[in-house]
C-alpha cells in the first residue's frame, strides 16, 4: 500500500495494553467461493459464502473474523454431516464464533454463510465511492477490513483461493482479482452475474472488487493483458499510466526469476480512496490524482508520481502478493522492499528523471525521521487493528527501503538480486518472515547480511559515525566512531549504548576508488593506501548513517564538493553537514558556507536539497530581526541560477530543467520574498486561470499557492470556480491545495468550513493542515482545528484518524507544544501514544535547534 497521508511515524506496540486479537489457529483455509449482490442505492449488499477449511482437530467451534455484517444463515458440513450453526459475535475483537451441536471430526469442513453488510462511507472494507453523476462500490481491505465484506480468516497467513461472483445492474461492469469467465443474465430483473476465475492462493487483504461503469484502456506486456481503468469522465487521461505499467511489467519480468504470477493486470482509479494506492492481486487500486494525468500538459512531477507509485504497487505483485509476510510485524519488509524496488524500473525507463539521486534524498528523509528520540524500531509487535494500522509509517517505508539500499550496495546488486529471487522461488504462493529473507541473502552473498539487518531492524534510530583520518608512513589511518544520532543535541551529549554493524564505503580525496569495510565496534581504525587530505565514509551515499568531520576537514571537503563528489554524494554530504549543525558540532554559518560553494550546481535533486532547509531556517531559526537579512541572503544565493534558467520554459529543454525552474521560483518567492517573483506569481496564476494549457503545470501549482498567501476573497472565489471546472486531477489539486495557503483570517475560516462541507471528500481533508503548517496562520489554524475536531473526526476515514495526532508536531514553541499534547491526550485516539511522543520530541528538537543556532545565524548574516 502507498499511504496517502503520512504524518509522523508511530507505533503503539506493547504500551497500549490491548489484548491479543489473533485467531486461535485451529483451522487451515483452502478456498472461498463468494457471491456479492451490492445495492448501490441503499448502500447495502448481500453475501453468500462457502469456505473450505481443514480442521486441525475435532471441535464444536470455529472462530473467524467478521465486522459490521449480519449473519442470516449458517451451516457447517464436516465428516459427511451437515449441521446448522449458531453465531456469537465479539464486536470489540471483530470476531465471530460458529458453534454446532455435535463435534466435528478433524479434516475437511465446509462453512456456508448467508449474510448482509453495508456499503459504508468510511473508505474501508466494501464501500461507496461517488462522483457527481453516480455511485460506485469498491474495496480497500488492507490491513484488516476484508472482514467487513465477508466473514473470513482475515490474517495474512490464512492464504486461500478466491472464486468471486458479482450480481450487478445490467448497465454496470465489475473488476476483481480474476478474469471474467462468464456473464449471465439475472438473477432478478435488470441484473447480470459476472463470475471471475479463481485466484491462486492469496491472503484476504489482497482480495478486491469494484462495481460501476468503469472504462478501461487496454494493452499488454509479455503476453499479460494490462488495463488502466477509470470513471468515464476521466477515461481519456489513462494513456500515460498504461504505457508506464507495460514498461514496468517488462522490467520486473526480467528482474524477477518468476514471471508476473497472475493472469492479467488491472489498474483502477476511483474518486474516493484513503491510501495512495493498493497492490491487490492483479487489481491495483488508486487515488485518481496518482494515476490520471493529461500526458500533454502534466508536470514532470505528476508523470513521475504516476510511474513511481505504479512501480511500487507492481513490485508488490511479487513481493507481498506472491510471497506474503506471516504477520503484520513484518509489514516493513513488504513496504520497504516495494519502496526500494520502485526506483529501478523507472530509472531504467526514464534515466533523465535521475531517480538514483532521489533515492539518496529518500535515505536523507528517513535519517531525519529516525533522529527523533522516541522513534520506533523497524521491527515492532502489533496485534489490534489500530496497532497494525499504525505500522504503516515512515519507518516501514522510507527507513526500511534505505536499509535495503545499503545492504544491496554491500552485497552487490547482482548478488542481492539472486538472493531476492531465491527467496521468492522458495516461498511462492506462501508466507515468509524477515528472517527467511535475510538468511537467504546471507547464504547467497556469503556476507553477514543477517547480522547487519538485525542491528538495523531491532534497534531504534540510526548511527552517526565520526570520521577522523590521519596520514603516516604513506598511508591513511581512518578512525570511525559510532553513536546514535539524535536530533536533540543534549541527548547526543548523554551518549548511547547502541552498536550497529555498518557497511561503510571509504573514498579518499583525489581518488575514485572505494574501499568497503564493515564497522562492527564502537570505534575502529582502518588503513587506506596513500596520504589523503580527507576520507568520505559514505561514498555513493547509499549507507544508512550520518557521518561527521571536524571543521578543518569539512572546509577541505567543501572546497572540492563540486569537483570530486557525485550528485548522490553531494546530496548525502549536505545532509551530513546539516546534521552536524543540528547537534551543535558546527554553526549554521558553516552549513550556509557549504551551500555557497555549490553555486554552480545544476542537478535538480541536489538543488532541491540545497533549498530544502531554507524554509526551516527562515521560519524556525531566524529571529524576527534577522528574517529580512536571511531573505536577502536567499535572493543573492538563488538569483544567479534563476536568471540562468529564465522564467519561461524553453522549447526542447530537458524535463529536469523545467522542474528545477519551478522549484527555484517557489523558494525565491516563498523564502526569499522576492517582490518581483511575488508579482510574477500573480501573473502566472492569472494566466493559468485563463488558460491552463498556456502555463507549465509545475509553475502553476506554485504560483497559485504563492498568490494565495496575499490573496483576497475574490481570488479565493476564482480558485473555487476554476477548481470545479478542472478536468485533470493535477489541475484540480493545484487550486484545491492552494486554498490552504490563503492567510486572511476570514479565508482561513472558510477553508475549514469548505473542507468539512459536502463538496470535499474525506480523503482530501488534508487541506486543513495548510493553515496549521504555515507560520502566519498557525495560531488561527490550530484554534479552528480544535474547535472543529468532532466534525473532523466524523468526516475522516476511520483508518486515518490516529494520524491526526501528528498535528501536535507542527509547532516550534513550548506553549503550543503543551497545548497540543494536552488536547490530543484528552481525545484518546486509539494507538496515538507513540505519535504524540514523537510529536513532542520533534517540537523539542526544533526549539533546541533555534536555541543553538539563532545567534550563529545572526553572526553569519552580519559577517
Ligand atoms: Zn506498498
Amino acid at each position: 500500500m502507498r499511504r496517502g497521508l503520512i504524518l509522523l511515524g508511530v507505533l503503539c506496540g506493547f504500551v497500549c495494553g490491548a489484548e491479543a486479537q489473533r485467531l486461535p489457529g485451529n483451522v487451515k483455509t483452502e478456498a472461498y467461493e463468494l457471491t456479492f449482490t451490492p445495492n448501490l442505492e441503499k448502500a447495502t449488499f448481500g453475501g453468500e459464502e462457502l469456505i473450505r477449511v481443514k480442521l486441525e482437530k475435532a471441535t464444536k467451534t470455529i472462530t473467524l473474523n467478521a465486522a459490521e455484517v449480519e449473519f442470516q444463515e449458517l451451516s457447517v458440513t464436516a465428516g459427511g454431516t451437515k449441521q446448522k450453526g449458531e453465531v456469537s459475535l465479539d464486536a470489540a475483537k471483530e470476531m465471530a464464533t460458529l458453534t454446532v451441536g455435535k463435534e466435528m471430526p478433524a479434516g475437511p469442513a465446509e462453512i456456508r454463510i448467508k449474510y448482509t453488510g453495508i456499503l459504508n462511507d468510511k473508505l474501508r472494507g466494501f464501500y461507496l465511492s461517488e462522483t457527481r453523476k453516480r455511485r460506485y462500490a469498491v474495496t480497500q481491505f488492507e490491513p484488516t477490513d476484508a472482514r467487513r465484506a465477508f466473514p473470513s480468516f482475515d490474517e495474512p497467513a490464512y492464504k486461500a483461493t478466491f472464486a468471486i461472483s458479482l450480481v450487478i445492474d445490467k448497465g454496470d461492469t465489475a473488476i476483481s482479482n480474476g478474469t471474467i469467465v462468464s456473464d449471465t443474465p439475472g438473477p432478478g430483473e435488470g441484473k447480470h452475474t459476472l463470475k471471475f476465475s479463481p485466484t491462486p492462493k492469496i491472503s484476504t487483504y489482497l482480495v478486491a472488487m469494484m462495481v460501476g461503469d468503469f472504462v478501461c484502456r487496454e494493452g499488454a506486456a509479455d503476453n499479460i493483458p494490462v488495463r488502466v481503468c477509470a470513471v468515464p469522465e476521466k477515461a481519456e487521461l489513462t494513456g500515460f499510466a498504461l504505457e508506464a505499467a507495460q514498461d514496468i511489467l517488462k522490467y520486473y519480468d526480467k528482474y524477477y526469476s518468476v514471471k508476473y504470477p497472475f493472469k492479467k493486470l488491472d489498474v483502477i482509479a476511483f474518486p474516493d480512496f484513503a491510501a495512495g494506492a493498493m497492490e491487490n492481486v492483479a487489481a491495483i487500486t488508486y487515488r485518481e490524482t496518482l494515476l490520471i494525468i493529461d500526458d500533454k500538459t502534466a508536470s514532470v512531477d505528476a508523470h513521475q508520481a504516476v510511474a513511481d507509485v505504479l512501480a511500487h504497487e507492481m513490485a508488490h505483485q511479487w513481493f507481498g502478493d506472491l510471497v506474503t509476510m506471516k504477520w503484520w510485524d513484518d509489514i516493513w519488509l513488504n513496504e520497504g522492499f516495494a519502496t526500494w524496488m520502485a526506483w529501478k524500473p523507472v530509472e531504467a525507463h526514464k534515466p533523465e528523471w535521475h531517480e538514483e539521486q532521489q533515492e539518496i534524498q529518500q535515505t536523507g528523509g528517513a535519517l531525519s525521521n529516525d533522529a527523533i528520540a522516541s522513534v520506533r524500531a523497524i521491527r515492532a509487535n502489533a496485534d489490534t487493528p489500530g496497532e497494525i494500522q499504525a505500522l504503516f509509517d515512515g519507518v516501514a517505508y522510507g527507513k526500511a527501503a534505505s536499509v535495503l539500499r545499503m545492504v544491496e550496495a554491500y552485497a552487490g546488486p547482482d548478488v542481492f538480486q539472486k538472493g531476492v529471487n531465491a527467496y521468492l522461488e522458495k516461498h511462492a504462493y506462501g508466507n515468509a518472515t524477515a528472517e527467511d529473507f535475510w538468511n537467504q541473502l546471507t547464504a547467497t552473498s556469503g556476507k553477514p547480511v543477517d547480522k547487519i539487518m538485525k542491528t538495523f531492524t531491532e534497534q531504534s534510530g540510526a548511527p552517526y559515525v565520526t570520521v577522523q583520518s590521519a596520514c603516516g608512513g604513506g598511508k591513511t589511518q581512518v578512525t570511525l566512531t559510532q553513536e546514535r544520532y539524535f536530533a536533540d543535541a543534549a541527548k547526543m551529549k548523554e551518549g548511547s549504548k547502541e552498536i550497529w554493524q555498518i557497511p561503510v564505503s571509504l573514498r579518499r580525496a583525489g581518488s575514485k576508488e572505494v574501499t568497503q569495510k564493515l564497522l562492527t565496534e564502537k570505534k575502529q581504525t582502518f588503513e587506506l593506501p596513500g596520504c589523503a587530505a580527507w576520507v568520505y565514509a559514505n561514498a555513493s551515499g547509499r549507507g544508512y548513517f550520518r557521518s561527521g568531520y571536524d571543521a578543518a576537514t569539512l572546509a577541505k571537503m567543501s572546497e572540492e564538493i563540486e569537483t570530486s563528489f557525485t550528485p548522490e554524494e553531494r546530496i548525502h554530504f549536505l545532509g551530513d553537514v546539516w546534521t552536524q549543525q543540528r547537534i551543535g558540532r558546527l554553526g549554521i554559518g558553516d552549513y550556509l558556507a557549504v551551500l555557497e560553494k555549490m553555486k554552480g550546481e545544476r542537478s535538480r535533486a541536489v538543488v532541491a536539497v540545497m533549498m530544502g532547509r531554507l524554509g526551516e531556517i527562515h521560519d524556525q531559526i531566524a529571529s524576527a530581526e534577522d528574517r529580512p537579512k536571511f531573505e536577502a541572503w536567499v535572493r543573492d544565493f538563488l538569483n544567479p541560477i534563476a536568471t540562468e534558467l529564465g522564467d519561461k520554459p524553453v522549447a526542447g529543454e530537458p524535463e529536469e530543467r523545467r522542474g528545477m525552474r519551478a522549484d527555484v521560483f517557489a523558494t525565491l518567492a516563498q523564502v526569499g520574498r522576492d517582490p518581483k517573483l511575488l508579482a510574477r506569481s500573480r501573473e502566472v496564476a492569472e494566466q493559468y486561470m485563463k488558460d491552463a494549457n498556456s502555463v507549465e503545470a509545475a509553475m502553476a501549482g506554485n504560483a497559485l499557492a504563492i498568490s494565495a498567501l496575499q490573496g483576497d476573497a475574490d481570488l479565493y472565489a476564482k480558485y473555487l470556480d476554476r477548481m470545479k471546472a478542472a478536468k485533470a486531477p493535477e489541475e484540480y489539486y493545484a487550486y484545491f491545495g492552494a486554498l490552504g495557503s490563503f492567510s486572511r483570517p476570514e479565508l482561513v475560516k472558510r477553508t475549514f468550513e469548505f473542507a468539512l462541507g459536502p463538496d470535499v471528500k474525506s480523503q482530501d481533508l488534508f487541506v486543513i493542515f495548510g493553515p496549521i503548517g504555515n507560520p502566519p496562520t498557525q495560531e488561527m489554524g490550530w484554534e479552528l482545528f480544535k474547535q472543529n475536531f468532532p466534525a473532523i473526526l466524523k468526516k475522516m476515514d476511520a483508518a486515518n484518524t490516529v494520524t491526526l495526532a501528528g498535528v501536535a508536531g507542527f509547532f516550534c514553541d513550548a506553549k503550543e507544544r503543551d497545548d497540543a499534547q494536552q488536547f490530543f491526550a484528552a481525545q484518546k485516539l486509539q494507538g496515538s501514544e507513540r505519535i504524540l511522543r514523537n510529536a513532542k520530541d520533534t517540537v523539542n528538537a526544533c526549539i533546541e535547534l533555534r536555541g543553538l543556532q539563532q545567534r550563529n545565524l545572526t553572526g553569519y548574516l552580519n559577517r
